[in-house]
């Protein structure tokens, strides 16, 4: 059997998915046991042909994809794929070579090169820091933090990379409250321990504040400061301006989480981030805001002695040409894909102009969205737009509704959106209250997917209020 014939099946059932999107419910409609009693066959003891693994791959998975790729998935901050991006995705697959030496894929380490840069130039980041592609921002922040690790001891005499962390002078890490999970999981995996972390309370509009900074950084000690464009509940960016100069004048290293509200950079938006490039280090994601498929973070860091000291190897067999960028001295991977090719062929889809039209369409929908929920009887807007993210709240029909109850409604109101299938939601919770999140950050939302969205969800609430047993006053 030719590839030539699986490929060209995996290509129509690739098709058939995609068409389908519009049409088909957002939500999966199989169960795990469903799922399991499809896929869990005895280990097969002899092989079967290629095209008959796909195509029984796809009909065993039927139901079981979340429609995330298309334009009514508002659910947690997962962008879609562009075409290009996706079918140089597939390129890459078929490539298959090893992005970890110039040497075992020449075109792989030079279109990083390339894609460094011009995400450098989108972002207006120096031009002289150093990147690297990860899996995700959660191996971005590994890397960068892995730098500041390194260049905070440097400064206090020690060598983390030789000596690691027994007997190490310790390092204080001040974050936001808000700050995302994927942080104190680096910080674990770099042996700082989530203890060190110190969470700054914000202002009510969950970002920090110059005085809160200040306080904390005035205990001295050797300091990772992490700050957030933006946080995936509100869409809150720190005031980078007023933040960095304090922790600069400290002495700390400024780290931005900017897993997908980096990219406003590149939009209309930037003003509202000014400053951010006076941090040390920025942890971003291609397969978010830039809709390149999943599996592409980047890390990008001004000193780059500190990230090569962090994550390069020698060894003999490694030997490139001089002059070439070899990725596994930037990369905590070892074999790798080549993450170039997508995020290259995503910024060459759209241009500088279709990353801004991009990025201020997702935030225009997010409003119009936020907007038209709040207008539907029995919704409450929390938090309005600042960005892409926005947070509603459902109102339970009993007047006397306890805290639990409320929240409960709010769980039933979101499974009760999903399970409808016309859009699909996740679900947050914000200042101690369950919440719905509206997230859009894919290239196929329209006007259209948000009107059907909004007629969709007006019905299923107006339903789930219909049918909710409220009691008689006594
Ligand atoms: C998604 C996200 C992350 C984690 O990024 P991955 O690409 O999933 O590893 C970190 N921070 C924020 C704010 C995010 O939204």
């Amino acid at each position: 059997m030719k590839p030539k014939s699986t490929l060209f099946r995996a290509a129509e059932h690739a098709a058939s998915y995609l068409d389908g999107l519009s049409t088909h419910p957002v939500g999966a409609t199989t169960t795990a046991d469903d799922l399991r009693q499809r896929l869990a066959l005895a280990l097969p003891e002899t092989g079967t042909d290629p095209a008959r693994v796909i195509d029984d791959l796809v009909e065993q998975t039927r139901g079981g994809h979340l429609g995330s790729a298309g334009g009514r998935f508002f659910a947690w901050v997962i962008g879609g794929a562009l075409p290009s991006a996706l079918a140089a995705d597939w390129l890459t697959s078929t490539w298959d070579n090893n992005a970890a030496l110039y040497a075992c894929g020449p075109a792989a380490a030079v279109v990083e090169e390339v894609a460094g840069s011009w995400v450098k130039q989108l972002l207006g980041l120096p031009m002289n820091a150093s990147f690297a592609f990860t899996t995700g921002c959660q191996m971005a922040h590994v890397t960068c933090l892995a730098a500041a690790r390194h260049s905070i001891l440097r400064d206090v005499g020690w060598d983390v990379e030789a000596d690691g962390l027994q007997g190490a002078p310790s390092i204080r890490v001040i974050a936001s409250e808000h700050c995302h999970g994927s942080i104190e999981r680096a910080v674990r995996f770099l042996g700082l321990g989530k203890n060190s972390i110190v969470a700054l309370a914000t202002g009510a509009d969950a970002r920090v504040r110059p005085d809160t900074l200040e306080a904390s950084l005035a205990q001295g000690e050797p300091t990772l400061v992490v700050l957030d464009a933006a946080d995936l509940n509100v869409g809150a960016i720190d005031p980078f301006d007023e933040l960095i100069p304090i922790a600069k004048a400290h002495g700390a290293w400024v780290h931005i989480d900017g897993a997908f509200g980096l990219w406003a950079r590149a939009s209309k938006h930037a003003p509202r981030l000014a400053g951010v490039e006076l941090a040390d280090s920025w942890a971003t994601d291609a397969h978010k805001w830039l809709n390149t498929p999943k599996d592409n973070g980047i890390a990008i860091i001004r000193d780059s002695s500190a990230h090569r000291a962090a994550m390069s190897v020698s060894a003999a067999y490694l030997s490139s040409p001089s002059g070439v960028r070899d990725q596994i001295d930037w990369t905590p991977d070892w074999t790798r894909r080549a993450r170039g090719f997508a995020v290259y062929a995503a910024i060459r889809e759209l241009g500088r102009d279709g990353i801004a039209d991009l990025v201020e369409r997702c935030c225009r929908f997010a409003e119009e969205l936020a907007n038209g929920f709040a207008s539907i009887p029995g919704v409450e807007l929390v938090a309005a737009p600042t960005l892409n993210q926005a947070l509603v709240r459902f109102i339970h029909p009993d007047p006397c509704a306890s805290v639990n109850e409320q929240d409960g409604w709010n769980d039933k109101i979101i499974d009760a959106l999903n399970r409808e299938g016309t859009a699909f939601f996740s679900g947050s919770r914000w200042s101690g209250l369950r919440v719905m999140r509206i997230s859009v950050v894919n290239w196929q939302t329209t006007s259209d997917d948000v009107v059907k969205t909004l007629e969709a969800a007006e019905r299923v609430i107006e339903t789930e209020r219909g049918n909710a047993i409220v009691p008689r006053p006594a």
